[in-house]
């Protein structure tokens, strides 16, 4: 069987303008079955229109904050660094691969720029905009291959048949600064942690679109659960 392609955003190192991606995700990637190929920012609309021809899905990858114009705010005082080009590339990238109608996984950020380009919002900084009664980390302060809250899996989603529906809560690291706000028009909610942070969105009428505000890249390893995502999304680009 042919393998999938499968297009992957980079990080943008904007104080040396260098690309670079954790091999993480790409190991991923090939030991679900596809072959990761990463994006340039050097693209205009037609070079991404040509590139989505050429994969089979794409994954957004983590990274910096967003620049909150694109969700139509000012930038607040707690927001992180952005790249306007990274953030630039993806919010075109994500309505073309939409076009084609190829699987899409959003991972950490990726959930992020999903739910932005899509019409949805995000806090800029979650510890001074977030209120929650329980004081769940979501920057953990230990190592990403280790989990560190739950999240409630939405019964009858993609997340849910993804991961068995017996399996109502799952354990995950947490390593984000931003996070979603307002949902965006077509996607639903499908985990929160026990905080009711949204931790999973997906497209209910779209053939495969994932966010996941957690990493699971680093948990394929040690949790069959993080290695499913992968699989799921994998299969879904054959
Ligand atoms: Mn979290």
């Amino acid at each position: 069987m042919k393998k999938p392609v499968i297009g992957v955003t980079a990080s943008h190192d904007t104080e040396h303008d260098k690309l670079f991606i954790n091999s993480v995700y790409l190991r991923a990637i090939r030991s679900a079955g596809g072959i990761p190929m990463i994006f340039p920012l050097e693209v205009t609309e037609d070079d991404l229109r040509d590139l989505v021809a050429s994969t089979d899905g794409v994954l957004f990858t983590g990274g910096d904050d967003i620049h909150p114009f694109f969700y139509g705010e000012e930038t607040n005082a707690k927001c992180g660094n952005v790249s306007q080009p990274r953030d630039s590339m993806e919010m075109a990238l994500v309505p073309i691969v939409m076009e084609f109608g190829k699987p899409i996984f959003g991972i950490c950020r990726g959930i992020q720029v999903l739910n932005t380009a899509m019409g949805g919002t995000l806090y800029q900084d979650i510890p001074s905009q977030f209120q929650s009664e329980l004081s769940i980390a979501h920057r953990q302060p230990f190592a990403y291959k280790v989990p560190s809250h739950t999240v409630d899996v939405t019964p009858g989603t993609l997340l849910s048949r993804i991961l068995g529906e017996e399996n109502a809560s799952i354990a995950v690291n947490s390593m984000h600064h931003q996070a979603i706000k307002d949902v965006a028009p077509g996607l639903e909610v499908c985990g929160c942690a026990p905080d009711k942070m949204i931790e999973a969105v997906y497209a209910p009428d779209y053939p495969f679109l994932l966010g996941v505000q957690w990493h699971p890249e680093h948990l394929t390893a040690s949790q069959p659960d993080a290695a499913k995502l992968f699989a799921a999304f994998v299969d879904a680009c054959r």
